[in-house]
């Protein structure tokens, strides 16, 4: 009995200690559990974190992505713009390249035109050469031929003189007479030519020029010629300046001009006049030689100062005065032109240089 009731008691206290021994092992498994489950919410929490942690890495890697995007977008357009920028570069280098082939090839050309030019100018050089000496030696031949011609025509006026004081034939004296206008004709041309020729050959002779005087003296010396007579002539210089230039040079001019104002009058006629006037100054001498004769034609203005040209059907001249008078005034620095009009007079307006030093 007494055991049973030991057993009794001592399974009681067994049971509860067992119970107390659960309510331990409850207890700490509650506190396990409720740690864990804090422990839980914590790496909840800190998973949350760092998933929102992603979430914005994330929209910040898309940002970047984005603007990386957008700058590899810039660059592509950069590139395609140095693309095209390179082909324009290119196709511009192209053009460079074929404009210096050209330049190159046009270079060459003008090279190869050069030398000839100079070749050319070379060749020129030694033709003047020999054309200048051929000039003077053909002046000096045309000098004594005309020079030697002189001396024959002086004697047979010579003899004529003696045909006419010893024959008293009207034939004979008229055929003397003839010959005599022919023969001075001829010497005419001679002298002309002779003063071509000086004019080339001869330097200019500087010296004092009384103008009023001389021109009146050659006047006076072509008077006598049988178409003067009966024309008013009238020289009016203004010498204010002192004329300095070629005597020589200066009479031929005005004896070539005088004597064709009184070649190419209107003849007969009354109211004939050769009128000279003129001026100076410390540069120049103007002048002008006027005549109201039979005038020449505005088309034949310029043909005048060439060498043996006369007007047509007017063969009384040999066509050189007025190219030795351009000559001459062209070697003293000056200047002629003509004014003039068929049928009422002609004007020739000379310009010379004053040579006072
Ligand atoms: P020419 O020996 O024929 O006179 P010029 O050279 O002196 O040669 O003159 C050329 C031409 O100019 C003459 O043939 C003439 O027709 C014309 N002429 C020159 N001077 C005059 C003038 N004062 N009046 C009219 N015609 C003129």
């Amino acid at each position: 009995m007494y055991s049973n009731l030991y057993n009794s008691k001592s399974i009681r206290h067994i049971i509860n200690t067992v119970s107390c021994l659960n309510q331990t092992i409850l207890s700490k498994l509650d506190m396990e559990i409720q740690k864990k489950s804090d422990e839980l919410i914590i790496s909840k929490k800190e998973f949350a974190m760092q998933n929102e942690e992603k979430e914005k890495r994330n929209v910040e890697l898309i940002i970047a992505n984005k603007k990386i995007d957008f700058k590899n977008r810039e660059r592509d357009i950069r590139t395609a713009e140095l693309n095209i920028a390179n082909r324009k570069l290119a196709f511009q280098n192209e053009e460079k390249e074929t404009r210096a082939a050209e330049l190159m090839i046009a270079n060459k050309e003008l090279a190869f035109q050069n030398k000839e030019k100079e070749n050319r100018a070379a060749e020129l050089i030694i033709a003047n050469m020999e054309l200048t000496k051929t000039n003077s030696e053909l002046d000096r031949f045309v000098y004594s031929v005309s020079h030697d011609l002189r001396a024959p025509l002086t004697s047979i006026l010579g003899l004529l003189s003696f045909i006419e004081g010893e024959s008293k034939e009207a034939d004979t004296l008229e055929h003397a007479n003839m010959i005599r206008s022919r023969i001075i004709r001829l010497d005419g041309f001679i002298k002309k030519i002779l003063s071509y020729s000086q004019n080339n050959r001869t330097d200019i002779d500087v010296e004092f020029i009384p103008l009023q005087k001389t021109i009146e003296e050659t006047y006076e010396m072509l008077r006598s010629i049988k178409d003067a007579e009966g024309i008013h002539f009238e020289v009016i210089i203004n010498e204010e300046q002192s004329f300095y230039s070629d005597l020589q040079r200066f009479t031929t001019v005005i004896e070539n001009l005088i004597s064709n104002a009184i070649k190419y009058h209107k003849k007969p006629q009354t109211g004939r006049y050769i009128k000279v006037t003129g001026n100076t100054t410390r540069e120049h001498l103007h002048l002008k030689v006027e005549d109201n004769g039979i005038g020449i034609a505005q088309e034949f203005h310029d043909k005048i100062f060439e060498m043996f040209y006369h007007l047509p059907g007017k063969q009384s001249g040999t066509g050189i005065g007025l190219y030795i008078v351009k000559e001459i005034i062209e070697k003293l620095d000056g200047s002629i032109r003509v004014r003039s009009e068929a049928g009422t007079g002609t004007s020739f307006e000379i310009t010379i240089k004053n040579t006072i030093t």
